[in-house]
């Protein structure tokens, strides 16, 4: 838990002073361990030495016992003759010689002792050709006591026994001087150990203080830093809330403003839809009279008018005709502006079926328009839909290369409740960059003089798709006909 508040530096501080307290007296540990090993076995290796040297005494004593036995039993036999006497001389013989080798086996790291068994061994031999000789004399009856062999048989065995005991004695001496080289080691072991404990003990206690006591400045450093950016913390949520409630007073009273403008817009634009339908409206009678005077004058002064006469009336007459189509169109728009809008269920197939029909235009023989079937039912505003579909047909229809056949194909997309109604015609296409402005009021492609149109009726179509709450737009390329769509979104029925 606490390693996690910590900061990457802390945390690398909080790391090395944990190993050190650890590793340290961990070291300290293993080095006394091992010493202790190293006395402990030591102590085995000089006891093992003590219990070596026991063995070699015994070694040494059996071989004198036996060379003891071997002398007792050859006197016993020269005394009384007695052949059962020699037993033990037999017995002790046989043994010998295998029993010196042993112990000079034993003692082969020290080259005095070695040195001393040998010299054992000749005297041994030496004195064991003396005893058969005397053995021989005694067998033969013969006298054994006044020969000189016996003195130096007697002289050997005491050389014999004399080299046994010095060898004991320095064996008994090695041995002592190794038992009190244990008990000095005990000793001091027991002496140091508790000087040792305490140094030890207090040497860690020590120094494990002192790494705690660098935990804890390094606690204490690491808590004041977590409080202070606790503390800016602090002061930028406050100041951050501060500017949100400033961001959202703000936002509110911008959307109030937003909203009292549109309405007040919507105002503004409602009365100029309002003064322009009825300045429309007005303009219409007078221009009708203009034009009903004219046909007047064409029809009833025929002959006192004269050709110039006769082409102004003309003039007059299509000029007219022409404005009162321009006023009747900015009266629709007028009309689908601000028409009320009620929804019915319409089925889009005999719907269009019947428009198509309606319009004279549409039938021409050297048109066709092609219907896909099947079209959805929608919940739409008929008169809105109607006018829509009309504009676009009309279009399809109207913007044709000379000597070329309209073909016209409806289709629809659904997705969802969302209705997608496209009208694809062979036209003429229009080019890009007026793509996005011919749905503009009186927008009409410069140029394009042989087609009739006032430019209202795109702009007319946009209004009344708008209002159904939809888009329209159109894909074309100049020379490959165009494809104008209106999305419905949620009208499917
Ligand atoms: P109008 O048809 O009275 O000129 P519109 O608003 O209906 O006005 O169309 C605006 C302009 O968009 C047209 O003048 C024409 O240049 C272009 N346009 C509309 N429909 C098509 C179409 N189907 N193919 C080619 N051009 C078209």
């Amino acid at each position: 838990m606490f390693k996690k508040r910590l900061s990457r530096a802390h945390e690398a501080s909080f790391n090395r002073i944990m190993r050190r307290t650890f590793l340290w007296p961990m070291g300290v540990m293993v080095v006394a361990s091992l010493s202790l090993a190293w006395l402990v076995s030591h102590l085995l290796g000089l006891t093992n030495w003590v219990d070596h040297t026991d063995r070699v005494i015994a070694e040494a004593r059996k071989c004198e016992k036996l060379a003891v036995d071997m002398e007792t039993g050859l006197r016993g036999f020269l005394v009384t003759g007695d052949p059962a006497l020699m037993q033990p001389f037999n017995e002790a013989e046989l043994q010998m010689s295998s029993e010196l080798d042993l112990l000079g086996r034993q003692v082969a790291d020290n080259p005095f002792q070695n040195e001393r068994v040998e010299t054992i061994r000749t005297d041994y031999s030496k004195w064991l050709g003396h005893a058969e000789e005397m053995l021989g004399h005694r067998q033969r009856g013969e006298d054994y006591q006044s020969i000189p062999l016996n003195a130096q048989g007697k002289a050997l065995m005491d050389a014999v026994r004399n080299e046994f005991t010095s060898f004991v004695k320095d064996e008994s001496v090695l041995r002592d001087e190794r038992i009190g080289a244990v008990q000095r080691i005990d000793r001091n072991i027991r002496r140091l150990r508790w000087i040792v404990l305490a140094l030890a003990g207090l040497g860690i206690g020590l120094y494990v203080r002192k790494q705690l006591s660098q935990v804890a400045s390094l606690y204490e450093s690491a808590l004041t830093t977590a409080e202070q950016k606790t503390e800016a913390l602090q002061i930028s949520e406050g100041s951050l809330r501060e500017a949100e409630a400033k961001l959202r007073q703000y936002n509110e009273d911008l959307e109030r403003t937003v909203a009292q403008r549109t309405a007040k817009l919507q105002e503004t634009v409602s009365e100029l839809e309002a003064y322009s339908y009825s300045i429309s409206h007005d303009l219409r009678a007078p221009l009708r009279a203009m034009q009903g005077y004219a046909q007047v004058l064409q029809e009833d002064f025929q002959r006192s008018l004269g050709p110039e006469a006769k082409v102004y009336l003309d003039r007059i007459i299509n000029a007219s005709g022409r404005m009162d189509k321009l006023i009747q169109d900015v009266l629709s728009y007028s009309r689908v502006a601000r028409s009320e809008i009620k929804s019915e269920p319409v089925d889009l197939e005999k719907f269009i079926r019947a428009i198509v029909q309606e319009y004279p235009a549409f039938s021409k023989t050297n048109s066709r328009i092609e219907i896909e079937t099947p079209l959805p039912r929608v919940m739409a505003p008929e008169a809105l839909l109607s006018q829509v579909i009309s504009n676009l047909l009309n279009n399809a229809i109207k913007f044709t290369p000379e000597g070329t056949s309209p073909q016209v194909r409806i289709r629809a997309e659904t997705n969802n409740n969302d209705v997608r109604l496209w009208i694809e015609d062979n036209g003429i296409g229009i080019a890009p960059e007026y793509l996005a402005r011919i749905f503009g009021v009186f927008e009409r492609i410069p140029g394009e003089r042989p087609y009739e149109g006032t430019g209202i009726g795109l702009a007319i179509v946009r209004k009344a798709v708008e209002r159904m709450g939809g888009t329209v737009g159109v894909e074309s390329e100049p020379g490959k006909g165009s494809r104008f769509w209106i999305l419905l979104p949620g009208r499917k029925l």
